[in-house]
């Protein structure tokens, strides 16, 4: 018997699936990407998957899936990191930002975890400096 330590994720330490990596990880692989774009794009597949999103069943579920407090809360919080971004976004392409545009921009870097230093600009680094 050896007790060897069972396999995790090499990224986040989940349980092993395929190639070192946990199945979201794995899943995430460009070539992985790929084959499941190519696959789902299969006329066949296409022509399976309308057929089943057709059907009273799983029109109902995917409605009854939609009105879950936790599924409505996660789109509420794509749509405000979205509108975040937006704003980061914006005011990065300014050319002369004001010191309040620079403090703004500190803060949306901070919620979205960016690290500002890479991205600032000689200017913007005169302005804030
Ligand atoms: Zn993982």
């Amino acid at each position: 018997m050896t007790d060897k330590k069972p396999k995790t994720c090499s990224v986040c330490g989940f349980p092993h699936y395929a190639k070192g990596l946990c199945k979201t990880h794995y899943s995430q692989r460009p070539e992985r990407k790929a084959y499941k774009k190519a696959y789902s794009q299969r006329p066949e597949r296409k022509a399976h998957m309308k057929a089943y999103h057709q059907r009273p069943e799983a029109k109902a579920y995917m409605k009854a899936y939609h009105q879950r407090p936790e599924v409505k809360a996660h789109k509420n919080a794509k749509i405000q990191t979205k509108k975040i971004v937006r704003e980061y976004q914006a005011l990065m392409l300014l050319k002369n930002p004001s010191r309040l545009a620079m403090l703004r921009l500190e803060a949306l870097a901070e919620i979205l975890g960016r690290d500002l230093e890479e991205w600032r600009t000689e200017e913007q680094k005169k302005v804030w400096i």
